[in-house]
């Protein structure tokens, strides 16, 4: 008896020890997981933004897509960022076409979807390819979507392949879902900074989002606003706008102040962000201001990153780049010139 009750007291105490630890690791831990049910919960509303809204632009290039079809590697990568997406689609928020709805906020229109006994195949004739004829199929991301969320339907791992893309030379793009066969192998990228920078600046006359629905666009981005790539992506964004900078300058837009600030204006709202001011009394900066959906810190560091690298080619200054977070949660950013 005795024995039994010093047993049950050194059971209560160490049941208190281990509640005392667990608190103390939650209270070690709260911060990250605030910012991940933050981050969650900015995803789930990003997902219904995207599944809800009805959308009809088409698609063109975003600043995601060029940074995306890079180089293999990067095209490796949003192939299985869109696979995780396509997944989460399905589990989280399937219903009576998820996919084409959400393919439609990606602004491939109203796809064609031909589901055959060995494989799927979806077509969309809305990409917009403004122009561009290279021979790169730029939709890894959306052939990503597709397999994630056609693999979790079928319950057996599928793969999808872009076999024809507008931007590649076809009239259409078209992807075709099956069961892996092979090792699935990325296509070949843009290659060159210079080369890409072209390609943004016909991107630019495709106005916002690259043609997507914001919510889709900023779920696109996710990825690249995560470290260790932030920290790369951030860089070539850096390059890429200094690179437009020139461009822009080559085409005689630049030669002016109100060449300049009007090509600044055309790139800022190409990467997102809502109005543009001058600050200062000389003015000595560029002020940026960001909606409340487009507020995430990762975000805000890559599309000023871009902003930056143009402030820089087209004022012949350094910049300093400031963040402020405002008291309603919404980002302003400030181009300091040095
Ligand atoms: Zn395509």
């Amino acid at each position: 008896m005795n024995m039994q009750a010093g047993r049950k007291k050194k059971i209560e105490k160490t049941a208190k020890a281990s509640k005392k630890q667990t608190r103390a690791a939650k209270k070690r831990e709260q911060p990250h997981a605030a910012a991940e049910a933050a981050a969650q919960s900015r995803e789930d509303f990003l997902f219904r933004n995207a599944l809800n809204k009805r959308h009809e632009a088409r698609r063109t290039l975003g600043m995601q897509d060029i940074i995306y079809n890079f180089e293999k590697e990067t095209k490796e990568l949003a192939y299985r960022y869109g696979y995780e997406i396509g997944e989460a689609l399905f589990k989280h928020f399937n219903s009576d076409n998820t996919l084409s709805k959400m393919l439609e906020s990606a602004g491939f229109g109203k796809i064609l979807y031909y589901p055959f006994e060995s494989k799927t195949m979806i077509t969309s004739y809305a990409v917009d390819n403004l122009g561009m004829n290279s021979s790169i199929k730029m939709h890894d991301f959306e052939a990503g979507i597709m397999a994630g969320y056609l693999s979790q339907h079928s319950k057996t791992r599928l793969d999808a392949e872009e076999v024809h893309c507008k931007f590649a030379g076809s009239e259409f793009c078209q992807f075709v879902i099956s069961q892996r066969t092979a090792v699935r192998e990325a296509g070949e990228g843009i290659g060159d900074i210079d080369t890409a920078s072209m390609m943004a600046m016909k991107a630019l006359k495709g106005g916002k989002y690259g043609g997507a629905c914001e919510s889709y666009y900023l779920l696109e981005s996710a990825p690249l606003e995560r470290e260790p790539l932030r920290h790369i992506v951030r860089k070539m964004l850096f390059v890429l706008g200094k690179k437009i900078s020139g461009k822009e300058e080559e085409a005689g837009r630049e030669g002016n102040a109100a060449g300049k600030a009007a090509a600044f204006a055309r790139l800022s709202g190409y990467a997102g962000v809502d109005a543009v001011s001058m600050a200062g009394k000389k003015p000595n900066a560029l002020r940026l201001r960001y909606s409340h959906l487009n507020s995430a810190s990762g975000f805000i560091d890559l599309s000023s990153s871009l902003l930056a690298g143009f402030a820089n080619g087209a004022y012949k200054r350094k910049i300093k780049v400031v963040k402020r977070l405002n008291a309603n949660g919404s980002y302003t950013v400030e181009l300091q010139f040095l």
